[in-house]
């Protein structure tokens, strides 16, 4: 018997409809049932505690693919299970090494595909030392070979002893993970600036797929969708924490993402998420999700269909503007590449 840790995903094994059924309904925010879910999680969690099990992996077994966008605060760490495949995006900071390992240790996650450190800022390639103590890697992606702090010294390191060389990927190259391909968009250009130069990433399985940003900003985003690339996708990791220097309307309406997730910490002292980024994110109808509010986030795909579901609390609502204008906002801030009635239609 497999046990999972996600309350939603619980009661979808033990009531009557089944997780199929959440699939078919969409499978998002199970309100109805709270308190059903809350007993049946408890009753599964104290099965599982008495018979020693660990927490498996969303879909980390035979079929489907899990996301799962790990809180480890003012920082981003992801990792992605397909069909018995997985491959981490990020770790976080160095202080969440052991939150890292515990996450992959807890879901006997101790072989890699891949790890894709998107650039070299600490609260990203952090934690990935602490993934790399657990779990073996066959491959490493990162948009420099070199950093100049002891986070991105201690990757090498751990990667080194696994006899692991970092890959700087082009524009374009992609893999397989399973049955999902990873496809690198950017940076298409080179950059100065850490943040921009952060690898842009794509994970699609059958019609869904997941759009990875790192901390890429409106220069790095802009040049991306000037080289023509397709960013369209069903969630979008935000750039940067939620900071206003990324996520521009213009990104928003390629990407057109249903779901967004903000990876930051509670209070952190640099204001993310703004609320401009977030009024922007309203104004696309996005629905969005936060890790400082919501803790661990993981979505699961079928191929075609998306749930999602929280170690703490239930979606946030999109801050709510009347709809008519959030879309003309988002149009008027578009590429205008689409005829305006159809677009404020939704057509
Ligand atoms: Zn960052």
């Amino acid at each position: 018997m497999i046990f999972i840790a996600y309350g939603g995903i619980l009661v979808d094994i033990f009531c009557a409809r089944g997780i199929e059924a959440a699939r078919a309904n969409g499978g998002i925010c199970m309100r109805g049932r709270r308190g059903l879910r809350l007993i049946t999680a408890l009753i599964v969690a104290v099965f599982a505690a008495a018979a020693g099990y660990g927490v498996s992996v969303l879909n980390g077994g035979s079929d489907g693919m899990s996301v799962h966008f790990i809180d480890v605060g003012q920082a981003d760490a992801a990792l992605v299970a397909c069909e018995g495949h997985y491959m981490m995006i990020d770790g976080g900071n160095a202080a969440d090494s052991d939150t890292v390992y515990s996450y992959l240790r807890k879901n006997g996650v101790d072989s890699l595909d891949a790890v894709i450190c998107t650039h070299a800022h600490e609260d990203h390639v952090g934690g990935l030392s602490g993934a790399l103590a657990f779990a073996r890697t066959s491959a490493a992606y990162c948009s420099v070979t070199e950093g100049d702090s002891k986070a991105f010294d201690s990757f090498v390191a751990a990667l080194d002893a696994q006899g692991i060389g970092i890959t700087v990927p082009e524009p374009g190259d992609s893999f397989m993970l399973g049955s999902a391909e990873v496809e690198f968009l950017g940076p298409v250009e080179e950059y100065d600036d850490a943040n921009n130069s952060s690898l842009v990433v794509k994970v699609s399985y059958g019609q869904t797929s997941f759009l990875f940003t790192g901390d890429a900003e409106y220069e790095s985003e802009t040049d991306i969708l000037e080289a023509g690339f397709d960013v369209s996708a069903d969630v979008l990791k935000v750039g940067h924490h939620g900071s206003d220097s990324s996520t521009s309307y213009r990104w928003l309406r390629a990407v057109d993402a249903d779901y967004a997730v903000i990876s930051v910490g509670k209070d952190n002292s640099y204001g993310h998420p703004s609320s401009e980024v977030l009024d922007r994110l309203a104004d696309a109808d996005v629905q969005v999700y936060r890790t400082d509010l919501q803790g661990d986030i993981v979505f699961a795909s079928d191929g075609s269909e998306l749930t999602v579901d929280t170690s703490a609390g239930e979606a946030l609502k999109p801050t709510q503007r009347a709809a008519l204008f959030g879309r003309f906002y988002v149009f008027m801030h578009s590429g205008r590449d689409v005829c305006p009635a159809f677009f404020l239609l939704g057509v």
